[in-house]
């Protein structure tokens, strides 16, 4: 989502780093473009007006830092800036007396159902024993949609009763029969699916109001449509407004929405950005962490959640093996078809990419998309070798490689190309089995020295 903001800034500290000295005019010069890349990222203009405003006065009054270029000077103090616009990770509050109520609002189609479906298995991650409740009793399909949800992660979900399609309990009814089952089988934590329209109207108002007064939710978090851009902002506001939220759900960030929505929703509400939805799939869920993502946006990458995706995704056994392979004498194209499998649990390729610092420079010269494209013809190539060839490629002769490559729809040329690529990684394996750090078992070790703050910042 923030692509485009991400290199129109990058260009801006390209020019500066051409600069020996920051003086106000070299200043006043960025900022002027800076703040352009802003408003076509579709930030709310007086947002942007305090923006620039509050980094020139920082970046006037800075003393120089000896060690500090002045592009680097700028980066801090914009980073700074935007760490303070994004908002800093405010955690969930699931501590209260169970069962804890989370309340989901918010426009029909901003991804609220599939939301409720990503935090529940969030939650169940962190061994929450979780309770779907669906309270959209206009839409049975919203219902079914909730049960589908439900039952491919395993989480119960309350049964509406319903006849000839229609549902026959209110919002209020649902959802206090629901606590009685959650307190009956110690669900501890309650997900409530409301209601949404395709604008806000009076008795959506009036319904998720009875609701909040009824049974005081511990969240009420409004799931934003990042898509929207500003008008997602003008949407959270008049809810907040109306409810008083506890925080916003921001989906779909993965489009390319330019990051209007994100910069500029919490300065608007005054609420915390606690999530954000990153893709179609339940897994595809962050906690959102304002520092990460404004990291992201200034092309530094974000380790931090690029790991935590990774310690998600990847069960033990399969790190172990991962780990196996990577200590074994020989890597096999059996372990690297592993290692395939593993990557696209995290995310796949244009996920993963988006994370690592430093992308934004390369990305004209790698595209994720057409690498994943690669990664579908390098499966089906592995498909179509036996178990023998998998472990010991160099009996691949031309035979071989002429079977494979009908069996896999692709070319001869194709076969070889993969052939040579997976010897060159062979030897990169090779050298992580040197070094040592291809060990799994380091992950907490890194995450340790970015904790602390080792990690040299630029
Ligand atoms: P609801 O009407 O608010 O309950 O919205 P849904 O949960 O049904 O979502 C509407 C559409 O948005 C569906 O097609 C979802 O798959 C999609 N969606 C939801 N969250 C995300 C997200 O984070 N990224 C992407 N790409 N699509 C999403």
């Amino acid at each position: 989502m923030f692509d485009g903001l991400s290199s129109k800034l990058e260009r801006v500290f390209k020019n500066l780093k051409g600069y020996g000295k920051l003086s106000e005019k070299n200043i006043e010069d960025s900022l002027k473009e800076v703040r352009l890349s802003l408003l076509e990222a579709d930030v709310n203009y007086l947002i942007v007006k305090e923006f620039i405003e509050s980094v020139k006065n920082k970046a006037i009054g800075e003393k120089v830092a000896e060690s500090l270029t002045p592009a680097q000077q700028i980066i801090k103090i914009i980073r700074g800036e935007l760490v303070e616009l994004l908002g800093n990770n405010e955690p969930l509050n699931i501590k209260a007396k169970p069962p804890v109520i989370i309340m989901l609002i918010g426009l029909q189609g901003s991804g609220k159902t599939t939301t409720a479906g990503k935090l529940a298995l969030y939650l169940h991650r962190i061994r929450r024993r979780v309770y779907l409740v669906p309270a959209d009793v206009y839409r049975p399909a919203a219902i079914l949609q909730l049960k589908k949800i439900g039952s491919s992660i395993n989480i119960p979900v309350y049964e509406t009763p319903e006849e000839n399609g229609k549902v026959l309990q209110k919002p209020d009814e649902i959802l206090k029969n629901a606590i009685g089952i959650a307190e009956k089988q110690a669900y501890d934590t309650i997900i409530v699916d409301t209601a949404g329209r395709l604008e806000i109207d009076e008795p959506l108002m009036d319904e998720l109001k009875l609701l909040k007064n009824k049974f005081n939710p511990n969240e009420i978090l409004f799931v934003a449509d990042s898509m929207l851009g500003q008008s997602a902002v003008t949407v959270a506001k008049t809810f907040n407004d109306a409810l008083d939220i506890s925080g916003v759900v921001l989906t779909k960030v993965d489009g390319d929405a330019r990051g209007g929505a994100a910069l500029s929703i919490k300065k608007t509400v005054d609420k915390p950005i606690k999530f954000i939805g990153v893709g179609e799939k339940l897994s595809d869920f962050e906690v959102f962490y304002g520092d990460r993502i404004a990291d992201r946006i200034l092309g530094m990458g974000d380790i931090l959640s690029l790991i935590e995706k990774a310690q998600d995704s990847i069960d033990e056994k399969s790190a172990k093996s991962i780990e196996d392979s990577l200590n074994k004498k020989d890597f096999t194209v059996k372990d690297f078809a592993e290692q395939l499998k593993m990557m696209s649990k995290i995310g796949g390729i244009t996920q993963i990419a988006g994370m690592i610092p430093g992308f934004s420079k390369i990305k004209d010269k790698f595209n994720p998309e057409a690498a994943e494209k690669e990664i579908v013809k390098i499966k089906a190539i592995i498909d179509s070798m036996t178990e023998k060839e998998r472990i010991n490629p160099d009996i691949l002769n031309g035979g071989r490689r002429k079977r494979i490559s009908l069996g896999s729809g692709t070319t001869v040329n194709d076969v070889n190309i993969f052939i040579n690529k997976f010897e060159e990684i062979k030897k990169i394996m090779k050298s992580f089995k040197k070094n040592k750090t291809g060990s799994l078992k380091n992950i907490n070790n890194i995450k340790n020295m970015f904790n602390k703050g080792d990690f040299k910042w630029r």
